[in-house]
């Protein structure tokens, strides 16, 4: 069964409301094995609503529309449902009753216009709101499903998983669609493709999708399939082959995040880690320390951003800067060094740069960052190239230190 997706509101086009119910009900749709084939949006305005009603009756199985269901002039759904589908309104006393009681229990009189409210399509069934007014509404009709939530986001969610995917379930086939997110980082999406292009077959079930962010590059593999066990084996040939030809670039799966994957090898390694930061003002120490429980592995660290901190508080020469700089390898260096001596920690990091919009030069430009590592081994620093963005490339050096620290501890390099 295949489904269109409708969200309704002006403030959804104009871009003041992020569209958050389509992420949740494509999530969800995804997840009972329906298959999302088209999400359109329109504003508050009955021709452009009916037109986009027909046109996805014409095409899908299941329509659903999320938003325009309250009582207000701007709210359209219902009077559009009823026109698409040639019914009348029907006044229903007892959703009237029940309304009223609703607002009673909570000390309030029901305003006059939500009398509205229990005006219903004719034939329609209900979805009854646990937390709001307006009801949601199925109804059926030369073998097609269409369904209408209201769209204010905790109401739309229960009626979803409480009511409209078991409905859907219980009609549809029986098939699955399953996903595993590869995530990866140092590594750009196209070195990526050249790696594995020679693997991908064209023809085969499993569809692989690339999507860059900030962190690094997940590539997503997608199986849609009548037999869930046939697809994940599919999707494991898959991520196989991947392992095989980027496998030190993959940090984890699914929901693994970076700093959470690397705090466990500390942990697992039973090491401790410290950090000096300069361009990225303390952005690796909150990474770390937004994970709960990280302080059995991270001792903390020192925001060096002035020249004089590095010297005085992490022990850079000063020679070494005025000859070097402040960002540079060999300043990286002492500072991973000097906040590992200071910490007794077993690892020390740093991270030095030009995070911008000024400060750069011809020799030094904007997004050149140096990272250091100080270990029981040795201590060494590698030059990054970031962009212009400031905060993206704090974000980014912080990212590439934790990779580096992930590398180090799996013994990758
Ligand atoms: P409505 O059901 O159209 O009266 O919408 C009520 C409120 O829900 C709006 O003011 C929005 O803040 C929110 N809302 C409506 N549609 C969406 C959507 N697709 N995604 C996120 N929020 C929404
Ligand atoms: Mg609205």
């Amino acid at each position: 069964m295949s489904a269109e997706l409708i969200t309704v509101g002006d403030e959804l086009l104009y871009g003041q409301t992020i569209d958050t119910n389509a992420a949740f009900i494509g999530e969800k749709l995804s997840e009972a094995g329906i298959e999302l084939d088209f999400h359109t949006t329109v504003g508050d305005q009955p021709d452009k609503l009916l037109n986009a009603i027909g046109q996805a009756f014409n095409r899908v199985d299941i329509v659903l529309t999320t938003g325009g269901l309250g009582p207000t002039h701007d709210d359209i759904t219902k009077k559009v449902i009823c026109k698409f589908f040639k019914r009348q309104l029907v006044f229903h006393e007892d959703i009237l009753k029940k309304l009223e009681k609703k607002y009673a229990s909570q000390g309030m009189t029901m305003p006059y216009i939500n009398q509205n409210q229990a005006l219903l399509p004719q034939g329609a069934k209900f979805i009854d709101n646990k937390i709001g007014s307006a009801l949601g509404i199925i109804i059926e009709d030369a073998g097609k499903i269409f369904v209408a939530i209201p769209g204010v986001p905790n109401e739309m969610k229960i009626m979803m998983t409480e009511h409209v995917i078991p409905i859907l379930e219980r009609r549809g086939s029986r098939r699955v669609i399953v996903h595993r997110r590869i995530r990866t980082i140092g590594i750009t999406e196209s070195a990526i493709y050249e790696k594995v292009k020679s693997t991908i077959d064209e023809k085969s079930a499993v569809r692989i999708a690339f999507l860059p962010g900030l962190e690094g590059v997940d590539v997503r593999l997608t199986v849609k399939s009548d037999d869930k066990e046939k697809a994940k084996e599919a999707i494991e040939d898959t991520q196989n082959q991947f392992i095989k030809k980027i496998g030190d670039y993959i940090f984890g799966y699914d929901d693994d995040e970076l700093p959470v994957v690397t705090g466990k090898l500390l942990l697992d390694k039973k090491m401790t880690l410290a950090v000096a930061e300069s361009c990225t003002g303390g952005w690796l120490g909150k990474l770390l320390t937004d994970i709960p429980g990280s302080s059995a592995y991270f001792w903390g660290g020192v925001i060096a951003y002035t020249d004089e901190i590095k010297i005085k508080i992490l022990s850079v020469p000063a020679i070494v800067i005025e000859r070097h700089g402040a960002v540079s390898i060999e300043t990286a260096k002492y500072m991973a060094e000097g906040v590992k001596n200071l910490s007794g920690a077993s690892i020390g990091m740093s991270i030095t740069g030009i995070a911008g919009p000024s400060g750069g030069s011809p020799s030094k430009p904007v997004g050149l960052t140096y990272i250091g590592i100080s270990t029981p081994e040795g201590t060494s620093a590698k030059e990054y190239h970031y962009g212009r963005d400031r905060n993206r490339n704090r974000m980014r050096a912080s990212c590439s230190a934790l990779d580096m620290l992930r590398r180090h501890l799996l013994g990758m390099e």
